[in-house]
């Protein structure tokens, strides 16, 4: 019998009954994926940001904020699928295809730590030309070199990749993703982050994600990370082609799979891992080629309501032939649709430690905003970011900056490792925001400059600040 046991659901209560939200924030009762939709859909932004900032204190307490100093490194941009919100990837051929050499991706580690950075987040394209030894070599030379610098690498869409390009043996999709992740890990893998997440609605995904896994594909990869032992994050894209009822679906296939990692952890007498944290964001438009499908009521023709909310369905079992329109216009998503979102995944994810506020893409405001509607987490000082900024959005942020930003929302900024273990709290006048004497010549300064003399195109590394 498993020591682990989700919360109550009371599936007859209204979803604004204040006893019931009550409860929710002192984790005695769970939201039904019913009454989840109603809150996003009916309950004003502020009650609903109050909610989940109450439940975020009552996970979290209410004087500390984190966040983490890691570095993004996109290893390689050569990408064998074809997602339509993507501006990053590049075919093999293409003339600002690359793929770092693994001196290079040393090199950006020894920056990071030289400025007190903890965990590399690698990502990439999904490569058919990488073999296994390349990424086996890569990993040991980084524990070699670095070995207290945690390896957060290779999202679900790349290891269902590399299950087709090394062909490991196994008869059934989890015995291949064991036996690559094993390798990997004993490499120096630490731990999944949750790329490739977007939303896991079929009719949505089949869209979208042109070439990448589907949601089972992406659950399955974790599943066998956590019984692993290794961590993992979970994420996802929203205001695009989506109804509202899909992200509920989304983080309810989280919450669901979340149960049973936490349950066979608690029964387990071996190490096992679960999703730590959950980080939702906006799609980004430029340069993609769904960002160029039109927007929901720009044209007189468009009336009633929206395509993906007449497709969407809370069970993911949405039909893409409800409605003519579905997939050709989007909705994109702006900073209190964001903040909606953001509040619903901290109420109804009761089983997922943290929620990490996506100023990157929202800007430092709206992320500093985001810690009183449900955020405990301020993520990662930018010294380096590939994807979204390919784009069209570019914020970096220092440790200053980051820290003033937590504790001008009200909290004290901690700096966390990667399993939100708090490593530093700054409380005295030597934090790093405390010693910035002069903020106007502060922010004139370049955090970040293109790098081009390595002939690494979308790369932008740390300058002197
Ligand atoms: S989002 Fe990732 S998997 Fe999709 S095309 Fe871009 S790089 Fe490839």
């Amino acid at each position: 019998m498993p020591l682990y046991a989700p919360p109550t659901e009371f599936p007859h209560l209204p979803a604004a009954n204040p006893g019931l939200l009550a409860a929710v924030v002192r984790g005695e009762a769970r939201l039904t994926p019913e009454q989840a939709l109603d809150l996003f859909r009916s309950m004003p932004l502020t009650a609903l940001g109050r909610w989940a900032d109450a439940r975020c204190r009552a996970i979290h307490g209410g004087s500390i904020r984190t966040y983490v100093i890691d570095r993004n490194v996109n290893y390689t941009n050569v990408c064998n699928a074809r997602c339509t919100f993507c501006a990053f990837r590049r075919d093999g051929d293409e003339h600002d295809a690359y793929t770092l050499e693994p001196s290079q991706i040393l090199e950006k580690i020894g920056e990071l730590v030289a400025i007190g950075g903890t965990q590399v987040l690698m990502q990439g394209g999904m490569n058919p030309a990488l073999p296994l030894d390349w990424y086996v070599r890569l990993l040991r030379s980084i524990k070699e070199r670095f070995p207290r610098v945690h390896v957060h690498a290779f999202s679900p869409p790349e290891f269902i990749e590399f299950v087709h390009f090394f062909d490991p043996p196994g008869s059934t999709l989890e015995e291949k993703l064991r036996w690559v992740m094993v390798r990997l890990r004993d490499a120096g893998l630490d731990s999944i982050p949750g790329g490739g997440g977007e939303i896991f609605a079929p009719a949505v995904r089949r869209k979208i994600g042109l070439g990448k896994c589907d949601a089972e594909a992406w659950l399955t990869t974790m599943y066998v990370a956590h019984t692993l032992g290794m961590f993992t994050s979970a994420t996802m894209m929203f205001g695009h082609i989506e109804g509202h009822a899909d992200r509920v679906h989304h983080m309810r296939l989280v919450r669901e799979w979340q149960d049973r990692a936490l349950a066979e952890e608690s029964d387990a007498t071996s190490p096992r891992g679960h999703y730590v944290s959950f980080i939702s964001w906006p799609f980004q438009r430029e340069n993609t080629p769904l960002g160029r499908v039109k927007d929901w009521l720009s044209r007189p023709e468009d009336s009633g309501e929206f395509p993906g909310d007449a497709v969407a369905r809370l069970d993911g079992s949405g039909d893409p032939k409800a409605h003519a329109e579905f997939g050709r216009r989007v909705r994109m998503s702006g900073s209190t649709d964001y903040l909606r979102t953001q509040a619903l995944s901290r109420l109804f994810l009761d089983n997922v430690y943290s929620i990490g506020a996506s100023w990157v893409t929202m800007g430092p405001h709206v992320g500093q905003v985001a810690l009183l509607h449900g955020a405990n987490d301020m993520g990662s000082v930018m010294m380096e970011e590939n994807v979204v900024s390919a784009a069209g959005t570019t914020y970096c942020l220092d440790e200053a900056v980051l820290c003033r930003l937590i504790r001008g929302a009200g909290f004290t900024p901690a700096q966390r490792d990667n399993v939100y273990d708090v490593l530093r709290i700054h409380d005295g006048p030597d934090s790093p925001d405390l010693r910035v004497t002069d903020w106007s010549r502060h922010r004139t300064k370049r955090l970040h400059v293109e790098r081009k003399a390595a002939g690494v195109p979308l790369t932008v590394t740390a300058a002197e600040s």
